[in-house]
């Protein structure tokens, strides 16, 4: 008799993780120093997943002075880069042979599907990771030109230690963005995870010693944004605080470094994004297909959603049709746990609320609401908002100027390609940019004259290790993922020696 093993479903598999809520400082799991703790949810079902340690100033002191003690020993940031580099891959091996506990944990924390899991989050981080492995002995000084009895030189240096405040709309792959590069280099970290999202980190952290890191580099702590965070910007042996979330608390680090020690600040916030479809479009299906993904992927909980899909006004009502039907059919919201889901709820109640306030006023200032707009039927004990689209959305609308950070699209109707440009860039943002046309002169215009860090023609949201990520204007000055973004967490010293 053959014995055919049981396929376990991913509820099943969830069943079986063992959560870590403790903080993570010096190489060890440890409660807050007050002891106080706070709850992770589910947003699929409301259920408590984890009691999380609430860090505060105390802890932030704590862990700073571990990852200062641990860069003075020397121990990781004078370790010769390849033996770090052997380090890196071995953290990126073993956060491999975990891909689906970190899938499994993402998606009950924050809601997002478990195939996108599977298929962008892990494999994306696994690749940054990799790609600033490479990295870590290509980063160079140079020597300078100089009359023959002196020799200058230029060393690129760690900064010390480095704190790292992160969102929870991609938990492990927003931390690993920061992360990689920051330890790469050479620096000791401290990172704050979102208070939404506050798992995946501990157990990224814990392989990170396992590979062979250092007890004391790489320090988790969790705890709310205006006490853990704002210890850990305003703490004076930061010296860089690596930011990613929202245009408000961007503006705050800014401020923390001035009111501290002038630490460097690099921020990553939100965006507005224009999504041009002409109506020389090669393929209004394809165009519509990535503009669905553009806003409703990842629940539209994306910086770089492309949440202002600009059309020309004669494909206006055939290609609202087809964006419409790929919705329906792409981003039906349902469990985040079954591999068939397009779309999860969002990451809490608070966000739901949030996206459905914005529902209220784009229909009060006069936008027609042609589907979605509220929780799907059967889903109500979750944070569900259906896929919505507006439809006769003016730019100067609140629903075209402020980020929703939810699956709201909204369509805006044009005559001409200078038209389109200056609706897209009339906004305080300026992450991406994306059109859809035949015409190669006017793909390479828009590239030009466009106000944004991002501009992708005739694809959407794409790119590799080498694409720089981050934006203009407000929507930040830091850049991920790139070489120079490894390049960032390092500072140069010149030696000017006299030899005679
Ligand atoms: P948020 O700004 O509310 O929080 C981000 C992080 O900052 C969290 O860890 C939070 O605890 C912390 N924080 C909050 N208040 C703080 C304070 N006073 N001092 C120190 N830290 C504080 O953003 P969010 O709601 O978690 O994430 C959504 C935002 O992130 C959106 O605006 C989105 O566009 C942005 N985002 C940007 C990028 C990018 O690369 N540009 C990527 C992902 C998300």
């Amino acid at each position: 008799m053959t014995i055919v093993p049981k396929v376990r479903t991913w509820a099943e598999k969830a069943e079986t993780l063992s959560l870590e809520g403790r903080l993570f400082i010096d190489g060890d799991f440890v409660p807050a120093k007050s002891g106080a703790v706070f709850e992770s949810v589910n947003p699929a079902n409301g259920a408590v997943l984890a009691e999380v340690a609430r860090g505060d100033a105390a802890d932030i002191d704590r862990a700073v002075a571990t990852g200062l003690r641990a860069f003075k020993s020397g121990v990781w940031s004078r370790m010769a880069p390849r033996q770090r580099m052997a380090v890196l891959y071995r953290f990126a091996d073993l956060v491999e042979a975990q891909m689906e506990d970190f899938a499994l944990i993402d998606t009950m924390d924050m809601g997002k599907p478990i195939s996108e899991m599977l298929s962008v989050d892990v494999p994306l981080a696994l690749t940054c990771l990799r790609f600033t492995a490479e990295c870590v002995d290509k980063l160079q000084g140079t020597v300078g030109a100089t009359a023959p009895d002196v020799l200058s030189y230029v060393l690129r240096q760690p900064l010390g230690v480095v704190g790292c405040i992160v969102p929870w709309n991609y938990p492990l792959l927003m931390t690993m963005w920061k992360i990689a590069p920051a330890l790469a280099a050479g620096n000791s970290v401290v990172l704050k995870p979102a208070e939404q999202s506050p798992l995946s980190a501990l157990l990224l952290a814990r392989l990170f010693v396992e590979a062979g890191g250092p007890p004391g580099v790489f320090n988790v702590v969790n705890g709310y944004g205006p006490e853990a965070g704002k210890a850990l910007a305003l703490h004076r042996d930061i010296e860089k605080i690596a930011f990613t979330g929202s245009v408000e608390v961007g503006k705050l680090m800014m401020l923390y470094s001035g009111q501290s020690n002038l630490k460097k600040i690099s921020t990553e916030c939100g965006g507005k994004s224009p999504h041009v479809v002409m109506a020389d479009a090669a393929n209004l299906e394809t165009a519509a297909e990535w503009a669905a993904m553009g806003i409703f992927g990842n629940q539209g909980e994306v910086c770089c959603a492309g949440s202002r899909i600009l059309v020309q006004r004669q494909i206006l009502a055939d290609f609202t049709e087809i964006l419409r039907a790929k919705a329906e059919a792409g981003y039906r919201p349902g469990d985040p746990l079954d591999p068939t889901t397009g779309m999860g709820p969002l990451v809490d109640v608070k966000q739901q609320k949030r996206v459905l306030d914005y529902v209220d006023i784009g229909k009060q200032a006069g936008a027609h609401c042609l589907i979605g707009g509220g929780v799907p039927e059967g889903l109500e004990k979750g944070a569900y908002v259906a896929p919505t689209i507006f439809t006769g959305v003016t730019n100067d609308m609140a629903i075209a100027r402020e980020e929703i950070f939810g699956p709201v699209a909204s369509i805006i109707a044009f005559d001409t390609f200078e038209e389109a440009v200056a609706i897209a860039n009339d906004t305080s943002f300026g992450l991406a940019a994306g059109i859809w046309t035949s015409d190669l002169g006017k793909a390479h215009r828009f590239a030009r004259d466009v106000e944004a860090g991002m501009v992708y023609i005739n694809s959407y949201m794409n790119g590799d290790m080498q694409f720089p990520f981050g934006g203009w204007k407000e929507s930040g000055n830091g850049r991920d993922k790139c070489f120079d973004a490894l390049v960032s967490y390092t500072q140069t010293k010149g030696v000017w020696a006299t030899i005679g």
